[in-house]
């Protein structure tokens, strides 16, 4: 089969909820990727932050077939060898009393919103059905229906009505905004994105965390961080809210919690919170499985060991330096933190965000814009220097190409 046939393949059979760039990848390997004709390519997608620990490390994926030729599911039905293991090593990890695990970044949204409910009745005292959680204009939580009632985009909101009711809008990195919406004593939560990545990698001001962090903790309001993206090394630090020195009340993982090769996602609070929800009252299949227990356990431990987070710290300086060198009518802003970057591109002759994306992958460098005019630039964080400088010249001599 030649790559159009793949693309055929998938576009004949499989919903058409994605629009991929035309690319057929077949192998990975650390901060590279092979298509179905041999040819490499820097990965800058790094599957939207899941893959920090670069392609099928071979320790993540040790653990992964040890694990799955033992035992691989037993539901949560029964005790496991593995499960108690991987939770006190996560919480001891991020500093929490308990961890609920879950499957995808989505679920853990959704867990994270039911704990904060359940909070909100039993420990705050809310009257029942009226607890609100405010939310931010432009935040991306994942895609099930309560999630997208939360969305103020069109593409994931438009004809899934009706919407899941209790959230309240205001914009991002607006702390009169949250002051003003914390006066009602019915509001139980306050869910951010510490830097919105899949709106276009929005840094908040510097303080605006910390600051709405105070302002929830005042009113005894939950401050929930979602991290799913920016946390485990993505932005330089183990979590985006370790900038501004930020412990969430209720933290949400997702994507690099499996270093890619597995879904695990997880939430994790102090016992005043966790243990609001009973048995029966909240789980899924596969959350928490021995294979997913094991294979977290080794995509933090390579976090730690490889010092991803200090990489990307580094790396990302040099990234957005070289970027801002770049002489280009194209590029309007550069912004991010650590490897988590995303550049801004102004149309030229009709060509687009998506013109780039693709003489980048034709020139060996994969990437995808989000929203039409802006791309994100966010590699495995096991990229070398000299991987980085290599990719930036590429980067470089594409944005010639359109000059
Ligand atoms: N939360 C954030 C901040 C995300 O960026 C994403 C996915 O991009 C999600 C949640 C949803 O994760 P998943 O696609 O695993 O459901």
């Amino acid at each position: 089969m030649n790559p159009q046939d793949f693309i055929n393949l998938e576009d004949r059979y499989g919903a058409h909820n994605y629009h991929p760039l035309p690319v057929v990848l077949e192998r990975g390997e650390g901060v590279y990727v092979w298509d179905v004709e041999g040819k490499k390519y820097f990965d800058f997608l790094s599957a939207y932050s899941a893959v920090n620990q670069g392609h099928c490390h071979p320790k993540i994926v040790k653990a992964m077939t040890n694990q799955a030729s033992q035992l691989t599911l037993t539901s949560r039905a029964f005790y496991t060898s593995a499960l108690g293991e991987y939770e006190e090593y996560i919480t001891k990890y991020f500093g929490y009393d308990k961890v609920l695990p879950m499957n995808t970044g989505a679920e853990g949204d959704e867990t994270a919103l039911k704990l904060c409910r359940k909070w909100a009745y039993t420990k705050k005292g809310i009257p029942e059905n009226q607890a609100k959680i405010i939310v931010c204009a432009e935040n991306f939580h994942g895609r099930t229906i309560t999630i997208i009632s939360m969305s103020t985009d069109p593409d994931a909101r438009n004809d899934f009505g009706p919407y899941t009711p209790g959230f309240v809008l205001i914009p991002y990195n607006n702390l009169d905004a949250l002051e003003k919406e914390l006066e009602d004593p019915n509001v139980a939560g306050f869910l951010v994105e510490p830097i919105q990545g899949e709106a276009g990698v929005h840094v908040p001001d510097n303080g605006y965390l910390k600051k709405a962090w105070e302002l929830c903790k005042n009113k005894n309001v939950l401050f929930i961080a979602d991290e799913v993206q920016t946390g485990i090394a993505r932005t330089g630090k183990l979590l985006a809210c370790d900038h501004e020195n930020v412990r969430p009340d209720i933290l949400i993982l997702g994507k690099a919690l499996s270093g890619g090769v597995y879904p695990v996602s997880a939430v994790l609070a102090d016992d005043e919170i966790m243990l609001t929800i009973k048995p029966g009252e909240h789980g899924s299949t596969f959350g928490g499985n021995p294979v997913a227990a094991k294979v977290a356990v080794a995509a933090l431990e390579v976090i730690r060991d490889e010092e991803l987070a200090e990489n990307a710290e580094r790396l990302g300086k040099i990234f957005r330096n070289e970027f801002s060198s770049i002489k280009s009518e194209m590029i309007e802003t550069v912004r991010g933190k650590g490897l988590l970057n995303a550049v801004v591109i102004k149309p030229k002759n009709g060509k687009t965000a998506w013109d780039v994306c693709l003489a980048m992958k034709d020139n060996g460098l994969i990437a995808k814009p989000t929203h039409n005019h802006i791309i994100r630039f966010a590699p495995p964080l096991v990229i070398t220097e000299d991987q980085l400088r290599e990719a930036m010249n590429i980067i470089k001599n594409t944005f010639k190409e359109f000059e």
